[in-house]
């Protein structure tokens, strides 16, 4: 340490913080009331405050404080200066003409030159820089970030509708005898319609986690039961079906309480990643087996590999291991982002392993056992294969302003057999009961006018039509929009795009069940 100070030296000195862009202001040392005297300001510090030099010295930095500056932070500068620790915080003051800044702070103590064990402070020197302007871009930047994920929500919502209609009708085309050709053409069209659902869904998703608007509806399940369904699903879709898959299951349940379409989606997204980036003659691998009070999912694939530097980041919002430019399959990158958060909202974990570039890769999930009976779900009985001819006699109303939409409905449910009528708005809705004597109605929940649910009220209120099954047809599937339709007496809801098929047995079903009743 420099002990001998040449007047060269002072002059730097003085020159150093009298230049400085920061506000320095040195105190002395009494700290009962009214507190630390002022002894010397910087001409920074009139550029921030608008107190000159005069008006300051003999002072104390109180004159900076005001409405808005923390209490909290005060005390603990106050008790950092008694026991002679360095302060270090932030806060609102106030300028000499009222306006606030925020400011962040740092107090040192000083010691004399000669006192080498710091026994004595004999200067507090504070050091004050206005962060307004930073913190209000951070502040902009967040609000930025808000807006961003509420246009994902509305973007994928409003692109949702659209695509309800279009999906409809590739599957009611794919019903008819058509040319080899055409059936080709509907092929393809029908798996880049399933691929945009699919984005949209996962953008819709991605938004719903990060405003933590996802709930789970938990259920006993049997984790065998899913890996094969999404298994059986993605063959079906594969355009190379020799692609060998090599499934490995235990032979007992491996039964989990979870969110069954959550725990599809999460291995789906893991299954589709693994042949998305492998070549196609190379196998992919999975098994289930128990592990630490719960049961281990494992996929490897023999495919291009991850970088160890890249392991964790690929589960981070937009994170791709490769520049788009060399991705020949599209994606957003964000289906690890969301794996993770469902695994972690089940209770589980979720982590990759590789050794490297063009060395493959293995994906794990672990979920927590139950060690209950499952009985509830499970494996699905498929006696759904709709006779046509059955359904004729079941009337059903389709309520939804995207005449498209409910057009193709009533296209694909007539097909089926069913005896269909549209409306186009609540009010005709309401209007058509007598005449037409539903036995069912498929509502739209967001429509102009009458929406789905006031529409629902209505037709309840009239004692004749109290018992009259009406199924939400909604774009949101988020768990208060579920248990507002429950509460609301909804018999069921679908979710748009929906799934024709799906619809078309849901109905059977239910229809035939209640007369046998
Ligand atoms: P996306 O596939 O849409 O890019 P994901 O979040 O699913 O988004 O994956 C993020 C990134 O992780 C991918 O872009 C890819 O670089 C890497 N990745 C995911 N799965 C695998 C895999 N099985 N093998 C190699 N890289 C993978």
């Amino acid at each position: 340490m420099k002990l001998i100070w040449e007047t060269r030296d002072l002059e730097l000195l003085k020159a150093a913080v009298e230049s400085a862009n920061d506000a320095i202001i040195i105190t002395d040392t009494q700290l009962s009331s009214p507190g630390p005297k002022i002894i010397y300001v910087n001409p920074a510090f009139t550029r921030m405050t608008g107190y000159t030099y005069d008006e300051t010295i003999g002072k104390t930095p109180r004159i900076l404080q005001g409405k808005r500056t923390s209490r909290e932070l005060l005390n603990r500068l106050r008790y950092d200066l008694t026991t002679k620790r360095e302060f270090f915080g932030e806060t609102f003051n106030y300028r000499k003409d009222g306006t606030e800044y925020t400011v962040e702070w740092r107090i040192t103590p000083v010691y004399a030159l000669a006192d080498l064990e710091q026994k004595t402070v004999k200067f507090w020197v504070a050091i004050q820089r206005d962060v307004t302007e930073r913190r209000k871009t951070e502040e902009e930047l967040r609000e930025a970030d808000r807006k961003k994920d509420e246009f994902l929500a509305t973007l994928a919502h409003e692109l949702r509708n659209p695509l309800a209609p279009i999906r409809s009708g590739i599957q009611f085309l794919n019903k008819q005898e058509l040319p080899e050709p055409v059936m080709k053409t509907l092929a393809m069209m029908n798996r880049q319609t399933k691929h945009i659902i699919h984005l949209v869904d996962d953008l819709l998703d991605v938004s719903r986690i990060t405003r933590g608007k996802i709930e789970l509806r938990q259920e006993n399940i049997d984790f065998r039961t899913v890996i094969k369904s999404v298994v059986d699903a993605q063959k079906s879709t594969l355009q190379d079906s020799s692609r060998e898959i090599n499934i490995s299951l235990p032979d007992e349940p491996a039964s989990i309480r979870a969110d069954q379409t959550r725990v599809f989606q999460i291995v789906s997204n893991l299954v589709n990643n693994s042949l998305k980036y492998s070549e196609n003659n190379l196998p992919i691998d999975i098994s289930l087996a128990r592990h630490n009070n719960g049961f281990l999912f494992q996929i490897k694939d023999y495919g291009i590999g991850i970088r160890s530097e890249m392991l964790n980041e690929i589960f981070n919002m937009f994170s791709q291991a490769k520049d788009v430019l060399h991705r020949a399959q599209g994606g957003l990158g964000i289906g690890l982002t969301i794996v993770k958060q469902l695994v972690e909202m089940h209770g589980g974990s979720v982590w990759a392993e590789s050794e490297g570039e063009d060395k493959g890769s293995i994906f794990y999930v672990w979920l927590p056992a139950i060690f209950e009976d499952i009985s509830e779900s499970g494996e699905n009985n498929n006696d759904s294969e709709s006779s046509a001819s059955d359904n004729g006699k079941y009337k059903i109303l389709v309520v939804d302003d995207i005449v498209d939409g409910a057009e193709m409905i009533k296209i694909f449910l007539e097909s089926e057999g069913f005896n269909v009528a549209c409306s186009f708005d609540g009010r005709s809705a309401l209007s058509v009961l007598d005449q037409f004597q539903p036995d069912a109605v498929l509502m739209d929940i967001g429509m102009p006018g009458l929406n789905g649910y006031e529409t629902n009220n209505l037709i309840k209120q009239r004692s004749r039509w109290k018992d009259l099954p009406i199924f939400a047809l909604t774009g949101f599937s988020n768990g208060e929009t579920v248990e507002r339709l429950r509460n609301e007496g909804f018999a069921g809801h679908f979710i748009k795009p929906a799934d024709l098929e799906h619809i078309t047995s849901t109905l059977k079903n239910f229809l035939e069940k209640r007369e046998d009743i």
